[in-house]
């Protein structure tokens, strides 16, 4: 599970983890939030609100959120045998998941600076006043993210920091599953 505030990064660490390692199984969720332009149609499942409410209280999500106004969830994993989940969540849904399932590896994600981060915000195009809510909200996550635990990785080099949380999972396979 990959966790951290907006602009650390998440996205492009997690698609390197991924399309490096096929016992990697990436999970798809399910939002309320509009497409951003440019944003892959499948980047989430696209619903409205009553679509997403219904399956919520359906019990349809293994945990779900409200981050800034917009629900985002995660439906029930359906991995291939030998797959291991990948969730890329807020801090919120990675406290819903630890609570379920402790021996789920958290990697939680920081950018190397400030500057950094809204950096990244604004680099995707996000409007000044959703960059600075982002930004706010940041350090709170911050804040959540280090009070729950995990493995605090600075994301200050895509490729060292995919590296290293290689490594996490590796040693993750073989402490928990002996693999
Ligand atoms: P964004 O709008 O930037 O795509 O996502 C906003 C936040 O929601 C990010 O921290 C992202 O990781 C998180 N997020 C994405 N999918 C899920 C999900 O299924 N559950 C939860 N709890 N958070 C999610």
């Amino acid at each position: 599970m990959v966790s951290g505030a907006g602009g650390v990064g998440k996205g492009t660490v997690v698609k390197a983890l991924v399309d490096e390692d096929p016992a990697l199984w990436l999970s798809r969720s399910w939002t309320t939030r509009a497409r951003r332009q440019g944003e892959a149609q499948d980047a989430y499942h696209f619903v409205d609100r009553a679509t997403f409410e219904a399956h919520a209280e359906a019990g349809g999500f293994l945990e779900w959120a409200e981050f800034l106004g917009n629900l985002y969830g995660t439906p029930f994993p359906d991995p291939e045998p030998g797959q291991d989940v990948v969730l890329e969540i807020d801090v919120q849904g990675a406290a819903q998941v630890i609570d379920r399932h402790p021996d789920a590896l958290l990697i939680f994600l920081e950018a190397p600076s400030d500057e950094v981060q809204e950096q990244r915000l604004r680099g995707r195009g996000d409007p000044p006043e959703q960059i600075r809510e982002r930004l706010a909200k940041g350090v709170e996550e911050r804040a959540a993210g280090r009070e729950l635990g995990g493995e605090r990785v600075v994301n200050d080099d895509v490729a060292r920091t995919v590296a290293g949380i290689r490594a996490l999972i590796d040693r993750h396979r073989a402490a928990v599953h002996g693999r």
